[in-house]
């Protein structure tokens, strides 16, 4: 638990400096590395790449090694943080909007991951929770990413198995536990929106699967080198260019992702290309509410 509550801090103080600045103008890598830089001096670790995905991306862009892409008068922007101490993991997201009519849809997805913590205690069903961030979105006039959930977490594991859908499912559901910490996180779209996100072309977040040797030493060198680092948890290119060369690394990545030694995520985008918004927590249920660590 006092992992769980140092990581939390650290990325609540993280996001909310992230909520207050003005990033228009900025790199993406420049937002990366600052909110990275941030966590570390906090004394945490990332817990995966600031993921810092704009408009109809919903998540998992984070910026290549000197990203030039920049934020602009319009973008609505996701910066999702991870924070762990010891591999205990806080995941949280804000959306930034600098196109004032989609402040509302901001609004929407905070107001549905509100209730959606107002409701959780131990045993709240899953199943309810998507429901009631469905309900919340769909009142407001928007659409919820049906095929985007929040989940369970355990140490040094930020996909644990358990899914919190963001729409009324059927079928069985589960039980909050509270020996067990939960990431929630409702994203909407427009209603002319697919509702439905889809795997895009780009993939810079990357994650380590086997250590079995791929037979070429320098990709195994590098293996054991990102190993030593960040073990199963993902990573960005940019946090290897201090000890390779960019074109050699990229190289020996090729060489992992292809014996697969490392498995890249895409980006997720709408499906009707339509903007999207996200907000997150990261909680621990009790008998009578939840600790949202990133509170
Ligand atoms: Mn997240
Ligand atoms: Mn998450």
């Amino acid at each position: 638990m006092d992992g769980y509550l140092r990581a939390g801090r650290i990325a609540s103080e993280v996001r909310e400096r992230a909520r207050k600045k003005y990033h228009v103008g900025s790199t993406l890598f420049e937002i990366c590395e600052s909110v990275e830089s941030q966590i570390r001096e906090k004394g945490a670790e990332p817990a995966f790449p600031v993921n810092t995905s704009l408009n109809e991306i919903a998540a998992h862009y984070t910026a290549e090694p000197n990203d030039q892409i920049t934020v602009k008068e319009g973008d609505i922007l996701k910066i999702d943080i991870g924070v762990h101490v010891d591999g205990y993991i806080a995941d949280t997201a804000v959306t930034v909007c600098y196109d004032p009519k989609y402040g509302l849809m901001v609004k929407a997805a905070e107001a549905a991951l509100a209730e959606a913590v107002r409701m959780a205690r131990i045993n709240t069903k899953a199943s309810d929770i998507g429901k009631v961030i469905e309900g919340i979105i769909t009142k407001m006039g928007y659409k919820p990413i049906q095929n985007l959930s929040g989940h369970s977490l355990q140490q040094y594991v930020i996909h644990a198995g358990k899914s919190i859908p963001n729409i009324w499912t059927f079928g069985s559901s589960f039980g909050l536990l509270g020996t067990e910490a939960y990431a929630i996180e409702p994203f909407a779209t427009t209603k002319d929106g697919l509702g439905i996100v889809r795997d895009g072309k780009v993939k810079n977040i990357f994650g380590i699967t086997s250590r079995k040797p791929s037979k070429d030493s320098d990709a195994d060198r590098l293996l054991e080198h990102i190993w030593a680092k960040y073990k199963t948890l993902p990573f960005a290119l940019r946090w290897l260019t201090k000890d390779y060369e960019e074109a050699r690394l990229r190289s020996l990545i090729e060489t992992l992702l292809k014996k697969k030694n490392v498995h890249a995520y895409p980006i997720l985008v709408e499906g009707n290309g339509r903007m999207v918004v996200q907000a997150e927590h990261t909680i621990i249920p009790n008998e009578s509410g939840a600790t949202v660590i990133t509170g």
